[in-house]
Order: C-alpha cells, then sequence, then structure tokens
C-alpha cells in the first residue's frame, strides 16, 4: 500500500486506539482523543507559507526552511522538490466537552485540564509515530515542533514560528473563527497536528476557503462564554486578556486536580461550532 490519505487516516486512528498515551490515566482511563480524524494535506513549496510570512511575520518558517534545517541538522542531504505536510484533527472526547460546558464558568473541567496536558503528550507522539513509520516506508518526515533548537514562540506577539492551526487552513480542513479556534468538520473542540513529509501527495489546497473566518457564521456564542471578555466582534480574539486568564488556572488546576498545567477552552464548548461547520443562517 502506498501512502496516501486513507494510510494516514488508518495509522492516526489506529494508534489513538491502542496507545495509553490516549487514555484518559488519571480519571476513568476513556480516550482523551476520540479516534475518527481527518486529515489534509499541501504542497511544502504552497505559496500561503510565504504569505504567512508577511502576515504573522518574518520569522515564520517555511516548510522549505524547516526541512531544510532538519536535513543540515541530520547530515541528510537537502532535497525540497516534493515536500507535502500532512495535518490533522484529533477531536476532544464527547464526554471532555460536556463536562467542561456543565462543569465550569470560570476554570476547567479535570477531564479538559487533563485532555490540555496528556492530551498535548499524545499528539506529540502521535507525530512521532507518524515519522517512525513513514522511516519504514524510506521516507523522511520531521515534525517541527519537536525540534527545540528550531522551533521558538515569539513572546512579543503570542505567535510561534510555526503553527499546527495555519497548517490545517492551508491544507483545507478548516477556516478560523472569531475566538482564533480552528473550525473544521469536527469540530471546534479539538488539538491539531501537523508534519513535514519528503513525498509528493495530492494537495488539498482547492479546498481552503479564500476567507480565513470563512466558517465562521458571527454567532457570538463564544464572546458569551469567555469569563474574561477575550474575545469581541470587533476585535475578534484578544490573546493577552486570554493567556493572563488562562495561566492564573494553575493554582487552581494543581489544587483539584492534581496536575501542573493551565487551561481554558470555555469559549470551545457550547458554542455553535463545538463539533461541527456551522450552517450559514439562511
Ligand atoms: S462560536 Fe460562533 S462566533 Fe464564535 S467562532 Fe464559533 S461560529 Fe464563530
Ligand atoms: S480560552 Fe478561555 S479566556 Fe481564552 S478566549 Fe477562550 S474562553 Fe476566553
Amino acid at each position: 500500500m502506498g501512502i496516501n490519505k486513507d494510510w494516514f487516516v488508518e495509522k492516526i486512528n489506529y494508534f489513538l486506539k491502542n496507545d495509553e498515551s490516549n487514555k484518559m490515566k488519571m480519571v476513568d482511563n476513556s480516550f482523551i482523543f476520540d479516534p475518527d480524524v481527518i486529515v489534509g494535506f499541501v504542497s511544502g513549496d504552497d505559496p500561503i507559507f510565504s504569505e504567512y510570512k508577511k502576515i504573522i511575520g518574518e520569522f515564520y518558517l517555511t516548510p522549505i526552511e524547516a526541512y531544510s534545517w532538519y536535513c543540515e541538522r541530520k547530515g541528510i542531504p537537502i532535497s525540497t522538490e516534493n515536500l507535502s505536510v500532512v495535518t490533522y484533527i484529533l477531536p476532544i472526547n464527547k464526554k471532555t466537552k460536556e463536562e467542561n460546558f456543565e462543569y465550569s464558568k470560570v476554570n476547567p473541567s479535570e477531564r479538559w485540564a487533563n485532555t490540555r496536558l496528556f492530551g498535548e503528550q499524545a499528539n506529540v507522539k502521535t507525530q512521532t509515530h507518524l515519522i517512525d513509520e513513514l522511516k519504514k516506508l524510506g521516507i523522511n518526515a520531521m515534525a517541527p515542533t519537536q525540534e527545540k533548537c528550531l522551533f521558538k514562540i515569539n513572546p512579543k506577539i503570542w505567535a510561534s514560528n510555526w503553527s499546527h492551526r495555519h497548517c490545517c487552513f492551508a491544507s483545507g480542513l478548516g477556516s478560523f473563527g472569531l475566538s482564533d479556534g480552528f473550525i473544521n468538520s469536527r469540530g471546534k473542540a479539538m488539538r491539531c497536528g501537523s508534519i513535514i513529509v519528503d513525498y509528493t501527495l495530492p494537495s488539498d489546497a482547492a479546498k481552503r476557503p479564500s476567507d480565513p473566518y470563512e466558517y465562521c457564521i458571527n454567532c457570538g456564542d463564544c464572546i458569551d462564554r469567555c469569563p474574561v471578555n477575550a474575545i469581541t466582534s470587533k476585535k475578534r480574539h484578544d490573546k493577552i486578556i486570554c493567556s493572563n486568564h488562562v495561566m492564573g488556572t494553575i493554582p487552581y488546576i494543581k489544587k483539584n486536580y492534581g496536575i501542573n498545567i493551565y487551561g481554558c477552552g470555555l469559549c470551545q464548548v457550547g458554542v455553535s461550532c463545538e463539533n461541527e461547520i456551522p450552517k450559514k443562517p439562511s
């Protein structure tokens, strides 16, 4: 079997079903992410990556830059003509979304906090798993966010030099919403990932909407859900207000759930885009 969309979907779903990292081990051992992922592809030389440099900042990495860095680091010949970016959406377990909606008006629920901490570890392991499986087929791949010397966050503007969500947009999986969350067919309550693969895969760029906010219906649900008014219809999402609140949840989470992490996600549940791309009002 060659590698194609089905190959990636099967590999990720199988991993999520069977790997211990995807279990809510400090709660009830249920899945952190439902094994029902969607996958997108975009060419490594797609012009949108140069656009991101203009929109986000010069520091933002294109797949060609990130992969060239990787080749140099690993001492392998630099080859960038066949690069593809593979992206995926990991849907958050239904029970976790319900709990975060019912439980909390300020702090996140226990399952949500566990998803933030252990779910991200499962997400990183998913990327490593894909890279290992590709290597078995003789295909090189890398995950920019896992390369500590490459991946950087610009604290002045709260933006990193590689963004899974922007890769998901580039590969046609969905669009951004008012709250900066990524709206897609599995819903905004998710985590996502991306890797660079040295293999030509059919790009999904044609599915990419021209409007980066195409699937947001401006219902305002997320505005009402935010406990600190970080979302407004005029200024959209204020990252500073949001991050101040999110970081302030650490003591509560430590005291009540026994884990060292921050979280919120109240704008991702109980909203029209929580589980799907919402229908536009007629
Ligand atoms: S809740 Fe409504 S306004 Fe907020 S991101 Fe979703 S669709 Fe957009
Ligand atoms: S994550 Fe929390 S603080 Fe940030 S915008 Fe969403 S609801 Fe508001």
